[in-house]
């Protein structure tokens, strides 16, 4: 099967981890053994990643220095893909045969200039901080936070992925038998002027959302995001917590309210789209259970012949 496969959660950096070349290289290891498994079975890769921890270690140490060598966030987001991607192709060419055709490409994704997301920052980007500490740091450097759990963060905007720039060429490249590692942190977000000409635009697009549009429009067979959940939850934290099994969009949208923004909310946004726009099957869970997911016995699958939402029989409490 041809696979998008997204890397999240534990597969670059465990929550609360302290953000080092060296520890990110540790897990990225873990994370490119499992893709080799999965590879060896004869599937075809094609991965993405997140970027939100480092694109904002980035920005605080662009604005370390003088304030107008500050980066905008989408040369940041720029850095951000060739620091990951390099990483994970070290990783892919250490874990599979010599020879294998590994491809990091850097990828830009359309975005609206007038998306209302600018408005409203959600995607969690760098260190987590306690309260005190975060309003702080907002103060000082102008910043939206959110609460990440018991810590808080910055948030940044989160526009809507468009369209892939480069998406004929990635197209090209997995056609060719390569294993291609793009759309890294959802692309660095691009917008076309009234003169046709493309600008950076300074905004995280969610990885996920850049993933089920590149999964659709390569046609991959199976879109896969791997986090550091076993799953899907409904009542997610609470002691009512149960993890979803299967599921269809339809069932999912009627739950909207119980997914996180920023987090699990795009994800099964993301799950949704490429179910409705290719009729296959997409899949969320750890990187552990990777090849389990792809045989549709573990994770959360979203699949549209699911009459009704399954839950796991074991359920383990989130
Ligand atoms: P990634 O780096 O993989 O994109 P995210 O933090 O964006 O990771 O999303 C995964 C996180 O979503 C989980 O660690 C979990 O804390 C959170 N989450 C929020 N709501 C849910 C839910 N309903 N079910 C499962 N996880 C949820
Ligand atoms: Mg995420």
């Amino acid at each position: 099967m041809r696979l998008v496969i997204a890397l999240g959660g534990n597969a670059l950096l465990r929550r609360g981890q302290l953000l080092s070349a060296a520890a990110q290289q540790h897990n990225v290891n873990v994370a490119a053994r499992v893709l080799a498994d999965i590879a060896a079975e004869g599937h075809q890769l094609i991965i993405t990643h997140g970027n939100g921890p480092q694109v904002g270690l980035l920005a605080l140490q662009s604005a370390s220095g003088p304030a107008e060598s500050a980066l905008p966030f989408d040369v940041l987001d720029a850095e951000s893909e060739g620091w990951i991607g390099y990483a994970i192709e070290l990783a892919l060419r250490n874990a599979l045969p010599r020879g294998t055709e590994i491809v990091t490409l850097l990828t830009q994704t359309f975005v609206d200039p007038t998306d209302p997301a600018f408005k409203m920052p959600v995607k969690p980007v760098g260190p987590l901080y306690d309260e005190a500490t975060a309003k702080q740091m907002a103060s000082n450097h102008h910043w939206s936070i959110a609460p990440d759990g018991s810590f808080w963060r910055r948030v940044v905007a989160s526009p809507k992925a468009l369209g892939i720039v480069e998406i004929a060429s990635i197209r090209r490249l997995a056609d060719a038998g390569a294993i291609v590692i793009c759309a890294g942190g959802g692309g660095i977000p691009v917008c076309v002027g009234p003169d046709g000409k493309l600008t950076g635009v300074e905004a995280v697009i969610d990885k996920d959302a850049t993933s089920a549009l590149l999964a659709t429009q390569i046609e991959a067979d199976m879109f896969i995001m791997l986090t550091d959940v076993a799953g899907v939850y409904l009542d997610f934290g609470t002691d009512r917590a149960r993890m979803i099994a299967r599921a269809n969009p339809l069932a999912l949208n009627a739950q909207t309210t119980a997914f996180k923004a920023g987090s699990m909310g795009p994800k099964v946004q993301a799950a949704c789209d490429f179910v409705n726009n290719s009729g296959h099957v997409a899949g969320i869970g750890e990187l552990a259970d990777a090849i389990s997911i792809i045989r549709q016995k573990s994770g959360t699958i979203v699949a549209a012949d699911q009459p009704h939402i399954s839950y796991t029989r074991k359920n383990h409490l989130a």
